[in-house]
């Protein structure tokens, strides 16, 4: 019957939202109902992010009460000139947590500079030595420094299991360079903005489904056509998720399978 068909084909659905930050104050408080509309929409799982040490503590005691809940463990960019000796050796302890998969967010945020490039740079070295160290992959966060975080990570060439440049809103040209490097992209709702960004929808377009991750980045950045509603939330992804798929001429089921199964491989989750 077709509506039995379609309605397995509904539930077939297992989206990963690979970038949430579910610990944040516009989301936490209101988590169950978060977890069962992303569930209702076909994302099934998250990989919630922590952008310094307070947020570290709050995703480790998230953690467990949650199925297919899993969690990158970083400082942000912004909060770099915040981290000290101490703070890294937490980081690094709290890293080899049940559930945590990967170090990040980390990188270098050059449009805000709210740590100043060279306590950026010297932060984000050090994340990247904890990951290389733990074998975990890293989250990458870069605006507006994409050259310095591609020497970077150079820096590092062959001492990282996995690398994802997260929120990606460059160029098709910068796309090429990441993926000649081996590493993965993951996209936002920056991407349903087709009147402003052709450029990323260009960098979409190449980027093969085995590089490919998808993520809400919510609280922020609420896809097209909820572009409004605030907060931005895991279920939100499908919206990105069915631009991405039409963009490789694919059925949503099919793309959805696809990306799942990078995103499993890139976080090794079983
Ligand atoms: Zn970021
Ligand atoms: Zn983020």
């Amino acid at each position: 019957m077709s509506c039995s068909k379609s309605l397995s084909e509904a539930k077939a659905l297992e989206l990963i939202d690979t970038h949430c930050h579910l610990t944040f104050a516009e989301l936490q408080p209101h988590i169950e109902a978060v977890l069962a509309r992303s569930r209702e929409a076909g994302v099934t799982a998250w990989i919630t992010v922590a952008t310094d040490r307070p947020q570290i503590e709050k995703v480790i005691a998230l953690l467990p009460k949650y199925d297919n809940m899993y969690a990158a463990l970083g400082i942000h960019p912004h909060y770099a000139k915040d981290a000290s000796p101490e703070d890294l050796s937490f980081l690094k302890k709290a890293a080899q947590a049940d559930k945590v998969v990967a170090i990040g967010e980390t990188g270098l945020d050059f449009h805000y500079t709210f740590s100043e490039a060279e306590i950026q740079k010297k932060v984000f070295k050090a994340q990247l030595a904890i990951a290389a160290e733990l074998a975990l992959p890293v989250v990458v966060h870069s605006r507006n420094a994409f050259d310095d975080t591609m020497k970077i990570l150079d820096e590092f060439a062959g001492k990282l299991k996995n690398v994802v440049i997260h929120c990606y809103s460059g160029t098709a040209a910068q796309a090429k360079l990441i993926l000649q490097k081996g590493y993965y992209i993951s996209f936002t709702g920056i991407v349903t903005f087709t009147k402003k960004v052709n450029e990323t929808i260009e960098a979409a377009k190449l980027v093969p489904l085995d590089k490919m991750m998808v993520e809400t980045d919510c609280p922020y950045i609420s896809p097209e056509p909820v572009r409004n509603k605030r907060p931005c939330e895991p279920a939100f992804m499908i919206h990105t998720a069915k631009i991405l798929a039409k963009l490789k001429g694919m059925d949503l089921e099919d793309f959805a399978r696809e990306i799942t199964a990078t995103s499993r491989i890139f976080f090794n989750l079983a």
